[in-house]
């Protein structure tokens, strides 16, 4: 055991992407921070730092901006200037397009690794971050105002007292059960296959969604002319799917997804997610708050889960930044009750998009079909379908509107 008694303002635990972003998001903040990393930080063997991609949507651009990082993304994620839905077999279809809400895209599709990237370098260069890498928590105790916590790093066990701890260690969040927070979760039966192809035709930045009898299968825009697919589909084949050779894989896709985008011509690795709704029974106990899929781990088809958690995460960065630390405990209050709706409506969204979309029942079929094609006429709904995925509903933070963090006597 390390003998030096070492504390710090805010410990991170899990540097994915929830935890890499709240620590860039807290830069210049002057609180120490430090987190506790299972993997090394190296986005080649980060496992959450692939080549999976995420949907950003417009308002965690906005975000991104004012934490200064959009710069370095820019250049390296592909822009969403149309939305296709529709539903295989079905008629009816919604567009929603960047120009009918005045924005320049509609969201951005990036791969993890390049998020990695450029949130790491910035984290690496910011001398009030010290990182601990690889190495894994033991234990943690809540006291009255702070954490003390036992982790491991080179084989050596040390203690850290820190006034605030975010859990950020993924939808499995061991220190979760450590504090024994309990889950509530759906499970829908259905896995996610994912990968990259490469479309005959220019995707032309068109995100398509489309629903099948098997569940949602969604193509979205990526550099160099790829498309990043995420293929639902029930847990029970997606591995034999995954498994298929490159030719039969991309031959059963082409059968689901049609010719749109011409004749697919080549296909990167697959991987497997299955599905489930996962959401801690709490976000915020004593000094600990839960973060990111540690907090709510949500089925891909709207790509909502990461737009979420860093809405999350700017309004904490707010709330701590501008409010003193010796008011934390009204702070996480505050915190926790404001980000309720968000992710109610997230949950409640995402849900009843897996439900009416994943069901062959002919009337709920026909009515899914008129829903759309509503959805495609009226101005207003499509206004509130385009902003609810763009993240611009709701109540948002200051970084969520693209200002900078205010310092109280600054
Ligand atoms: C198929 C699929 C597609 C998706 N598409 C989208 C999308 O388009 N848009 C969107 O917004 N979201 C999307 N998501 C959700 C998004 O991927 C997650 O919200 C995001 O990855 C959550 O990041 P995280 O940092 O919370 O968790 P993770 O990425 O799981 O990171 C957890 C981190 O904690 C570390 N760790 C684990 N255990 C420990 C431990 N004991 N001690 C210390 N560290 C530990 C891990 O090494 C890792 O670095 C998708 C998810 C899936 C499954």
């Amino acid at each position: 055991m390390s003998t030096a008694a070492k504390r710090c303002d805010v410990l991170i635990i899990g540097g994915g992407l929830a935890g890499a972003s709240l620590t860039c998001a807290l830069e210049g903040s002057g609180l120490s921070i430090e987190i506790i990393e299972a993997f090394p930080l190296n986005t080649d063997t980060q496992p959450c730092y692939d080549d999976r991609t995420v949907a950003l949507s417009y308002g965690s651009r906005i975000i991104f901006e004012a934490m200064g990082l959009w710069r370095d993304m820019a250049g390296r994620i592909e822009p969403i200037k149309t939305i296709h839905i529709s539903d295989r077999g079905h008629l009816g279809v919604t567009r929603l397009r960047h120009h009918e809400e005045g924005v320049e895209a509609l969201g951005y599709v990036a791969e993890n690794r390049v998020l990695g990237e450029v949130l790491y370098q910035r984290l690496k260069a910011n001398p009030e971050v010290l990182l601990h890498c690889p190495a894994e928590v033991q234990d943690l105790q809540q006291q009255e105002d702070s954490v003390l916590l036992r982790y491991s790093e080179n084989g050596e066990q040390h203690e850290l007292t820190a006034d605030l701890v975010i859990v950020a260690d993924g939808v499995t969040s061991k220190t979760r059960e450590m504090l024994q927070i309990g889950i509530s979760r759906q499970d829908y039966r259905q896995s996610a296959v994912i990968t990259n192809v490469t479309p005959g035709q220019p995707h032309q930045n068109v995100a398509y969604e489309r629903f099948t009898d098997t569940g949602p299968l969604a193509f979205l825009p990526l550099t160099e002319n790829r498309c990043s697919v995420v293929w639902t589909v029930p847990s029970e084949q997606a591995a034999e799917l995954a498994a298929l050779d490159d030719e039969v894989f991309l031959e059963k896709l082409q059968q689901r997804f049609g010719f749109r985008l011409g004749c697919l011509k080549k296909v990167g690795k697959r991987h497997v997610y299955p599905l489930a709704l996962v959401e801690a029974t709490q976000v915020v106990r004593g000094r600990v708050v839960i973060m990111g899929n540690a907090a709510h781990a949500i089925h891909p088809v709207a790509g909502q889960g990461f737009n979420l958690a860093l809405r999350d995460i700017a309004l904490l960065a707010e709330l701590l930044v501008s409010a003193s630390f010796e008011h934390l405990d009204e702070t996480l209050a505050t915190y926790e009750q404001m980000r309720e709706q968000d992710a109610r409506r997230v949950y409640r969204f995402t849900d009843a998009l897996v439900k009416i979309f994943s069901n062959d029942f002919a009337p709920l079929a026909h009515a899914r079909a008129a829903g759309l094609l509503a959805t495609d006429l009226i101005p207003f709904v499509k206004h509130r379908l385009a902003r609810q995925s763009m993240g611009l509903s709701g109540r948002l933070s200051r970084l969520g509107r693209g200002l900078a963090m205010v310092k109280p006597n600054v």
